[in-house]
């Protein structure tokens, strides 16, 4: 069985331009995740587990959701035969395909990538821990939103037109905020990130923006007149004043900052043409910066998910992806999560918009 699902990862095997897809466990992998227990490194990270996490299975369940729509997601995505970003989108595809249970322990692989809605959300909790202290460290936290107007489709744009507009963009912020620190004469303390959201049916349907947390509402308000200053010279007017915004933030501003990052699913139909050429712009860039004395705090990453397995039996087994019952099955076909979806969900899986 080892050396036949050995095949089956050697033949999705992918060799085009872009992130190496972290998908191929090589025989030994396999081996050690089957009879993982006994190997040293297994132990270790066995021994990160959270044991008392008491919602392992509402997890499973979350992440068979999650599965079912990345899988429809990165599907659409390579219909588009000419995309330097096909082997990322099938490492997509391919991310947890096989599940592995030690005992109480499941083990899958992450593929790592943006269009991935599992490694996604599970980059924005990191994101979250990671930017928390510094969060909490701010005195008068305040939530801005930088936008530039909509875009032209790329088939006027042009690929690299959008990618060079973005890398504009983020030049203009730090000049932005180095024009108000010195303007100010102290620090700007400020946690931003960049989104493009998609109105697939509009002439222009790009629109590029950015959301941040700035500390202090003097420097929030200077932020957003030095931004339209930057854009509207001369007494032209290429942003709208009234497009800038700025709130007083809370703990649940952090989280809406860094869903923006990852946030793939709207109620606009996905087109995509327009996903791609956005995943295209940012393949390889920085969507989050600091400014000022934030500092992330490190928090370990891996390419490896784990978590308890307290619904099922104790037993070593591997589970596979089968997404006609949109769930992980064992060779006799019994399911791993039991997740059932209701018809929201199937809705939401088939046509990857929310309902209006
Ligand atoms: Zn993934």
């Amino acid at each position: 069985m080892v050396s036949e699902m050995k095949q089956k990862y050697v033949k999705s095997t992918i060799s085009e331009e872009g992130k190496p897809p972290n998908l191929v466990p090589d025989g030994g992998d396999l081996l050690y995740a089957v009879l993982g227990v006994t190997a040293n490194n297994a132990l270790d990270t066995i021994g990160q587990v959270d044991q008392n996490d008491p919602s392992s299975q509402d997890k499973a369940l979350k992440k068979a959701l999650s599965k079912a729509i990345s899988l429809t997601l990165n599907g659409r995505l390579l219909t588009l035969e000419d995309t330097p970003m096909r082997s990322r989108y099938h490492s997509a595809m391919d991310c947890m395909k096989y599940v592995f249970q030690n005992g109480q322990v499941l083990w899958s692989r992450l593929c790592g990538q943006r269009t991935c809605l599992i490694c996604s959300k599970l980059h924005t909790s990191k994101m979250l821990r990671s930017y928390t202290p510094e969060f909490d460290k701010m005195v008068d936290p305040q939530f801005v939103v930088l936008t530039y107007g909509r875009l032209p489709h790329v088939s006027e744009i042009g690929y690299e037109g959008l990618q060079f507009t973005f890398e504009a963009l983020r030049k203009d912020l730090t000049n932005v905020i180095r024009r108000c620190k010195r303007k100010l004469g102290r620090q700007v303390n400020a946690i931003g990130t960049f989104e493009c959201a998609i109105d697939p049916y509009k002439q222009n349907p790009f629109h590029p923006h950015f959301n941040l947390i700035v500390d202090g509402y003097e420097s929030a308000k200077m932020i957003k007149q030095e931004w339209i200053k930057e854009h509207n010279v001369g007494g032209q007017e290429n942003i709208s004043p009234d497009a800038q915004y700025i709130r007083s933030a809370d703990k649940g501003s952090l989280k809406e900052l860094f869903k923006y990052v990852t946030k793939m699913l709207g109620k606009n139909d996905f087109d995509a043409v327009c996903y791609d050429a956005v995943q295209r712009a940012i393949a390889n860039k920085r969507t989050v910066f600091t400014f000022g004395s934030i500092r992330a705090h490190r928090i370990k990453s891996s390419n490896e998910e784990m978590f308890v397995a307290d619904w099922l039996p104790n037993q070593t087994e591997v589970f596979k992806y089968t997404p006609k019952v949109f769930d992980w099955t064992d060779p006799k076909r019994n399911r791993l999560t039991g997740f059932n979806p209701n018809q929201d969900e199937i809705d939401l899986i088939k046509s990857l918009k929310y309902k209006k």
